[in-house]
């Protein structure tokens, strides 16, 4: 099936202009032999290409395009399959901006196309062309350094481990994970999440109930999470706990029970974020915010978990809006080269700017999924570039150090 590639990147800085020549001519070639066809746009700074092909010949070229050391920050802008080439004259072409009069600069680009149509079909790809001809969007080309241009130090503060249960007649434990802000060097939150006794994930424990059993479960799990976290001596941070959103609607007084066990255990309402899962949320809504009500009446913050995973991130935020937002790792992992990923992330950070709401990254694994993140606006980060969930304990975190030089 015919497919469509574009990208942008950054030219690196040690690669002379005029060696672009030779190697769009290797590029034409070795594309020819592959049946691939496209057009490279150059703006002096940034490139901007289309492939077009057979698709197994343009993934092949694409992987081998971002491989290559003399550009940095390819950023995969479209990829869709398309009934002609629309610049199929040559392998490669290498268009440079700089030489066209700026009125007659987009018209020149889409002369050199053999789609018949041009423009007037709204033809996403050919929008793209415009879009970087005219230079819009460019406040989000976010320039990112090399991965290693950061030291992760950890802190001197090692895991506290061998909490005792807090009590006998528990079957859980839990795992702590910082929530930082890693530019602040600021430890946000920690969360508790759940683990069977020997430290098995959430679902096997979850496993282990049938029916609704689990939300009085959920609920009475969170006496486990309160206690651990006063015998860790985790003093007046706040302390993130997740929970089922039926739970606080099937389980009566489930607000009070949460409220007992937070000042039973010398924490205060102020200090506890819950953390709620999107997908369940919307069938009986009402309820929900009826006990959300009550939650936030008596200090409890409130954050949406895994936005963006379900099918009801954007209806339910119009319709009840949190304390914080956590972007699921679906949209986190590999932001900084997918175009779509960029896209939608801005689009929630610009929503949660607007309603007050601050927004977490979960997930984060790659230094480079976290500098694009800052760089978009993000300062929460959960993830195990800074800490893994320590069972029965708190981690150290990984913080980031500029390396000297960069
Ligand atoms: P969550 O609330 O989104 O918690 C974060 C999950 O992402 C954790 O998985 C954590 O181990 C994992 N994680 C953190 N950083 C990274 C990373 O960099 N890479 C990857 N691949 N994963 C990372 P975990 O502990 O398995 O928990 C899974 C889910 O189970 C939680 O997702 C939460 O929705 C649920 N859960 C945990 N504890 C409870 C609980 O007490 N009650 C309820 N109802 N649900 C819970
Ligand atoms: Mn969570």
């Amino acid at each position: 099936m015919l497919t469509t590639i574009i990208y942008r990147s950054h030219i690196c800085d040690n690669v002379p202009v005029k060696t672009l020549e030779e190697m769009v001519d290797a590029a034409n070639k070795k594309n020819g032999y592959a049946d691939v066809t496209g057009i490279l746009l150059f703006n002096g700074t940034h490139f901007f290409q289309l492939l077009e092909g057979p698709e197994e010949s343009v993934l092949t070229i694409y992987q081998h395009i971002c491989e290559d050391v003399r550009h940095y920050n390819v950023v995969e802008l479209l990829r869709d399959y398309a009934p002609a080439r629309r610049f199929g004259k040559s392998g490669m072409e290498i268009f440079d901006l700089r030489r066209h009069d700026t009125n007659q600069v987009l018209q020149a680009v889409l002369d050199k196309g053999t789609s018949k149509y041009q423009l007037t079909y709204d033809d996403r790809a050919l929008q793209f062309f415009r879009t970087f001809v005219e230079a819009r969007e460019k406040e989000n080309y976010f320039e990112i350094p090399s991965a290693d241009s950061w030291d992760f130090i950890p802190d001197q503060q090692d895991m506290v481990a061998g909490v005792p249960l807090a009590a006998s007649d528990v079957d859980c434990s839990f795992a702590f994970q910082p929530i930082i802000d890693p530019l602040a060097q600021e430890v946000v939150s920690l969360e508790a999440l759940i683990r069977t006794p020997s430290g098995d994930s959430p679902q096997s424990w979850f496993d282990t109930y049938k029916g609704d059993d689990v939300y009085a479960a959920d609920l009475k799990s969170k006496k486990v999470a309160f206690a651990m976290a006063a015998a860790l001596n985790i003093g007046k941070q706040s302390l993130s706990v997740n929970l089922l959103p039926m739970t606080l609607v099937k389980i009566p007084g489930a607000v009070n029970f949460l409220m007992q066990e937070i000042h039973k255990n010398g924490l205060v309402p102020d200090q506890i974020i819950l953390e709620f899962t999107e997908q369940e949320i919307i069938s009986r809504l009402d309820e929900f915010t009826d006990a959300i009500r009550q939650l936030k009446a008596a200090g409890i913050r409130v954050a949406i978990d895994h936005f963006g995973a379900g099918f009801a991130g954007l209806s339910l935020l119009a319709r009840f809006q949190p304390d914080r937002i956590k972007i699921n790792r679906e949209l986190i992992e590999d932001v900084h080269k997918s175009g779509p990923r960029q896209a939608i992330i801005l689009g929630i950070i610009k929503s949660c700017t607007s309603l007050e709401i601050s927004v977490c990254a979960v997930g984060v694994e790659k230094p480079e999924e976290w500098m694009w993140l800052e760089s978009a606006g993000i300062s929460l980060f959960q993830g195990y570039l800074f800490a893994r969930p320590a069972l029965n304990g708190v981690p150290a975190v990984a913080w980031p150090e500029k390396k000297a030089g960069f």
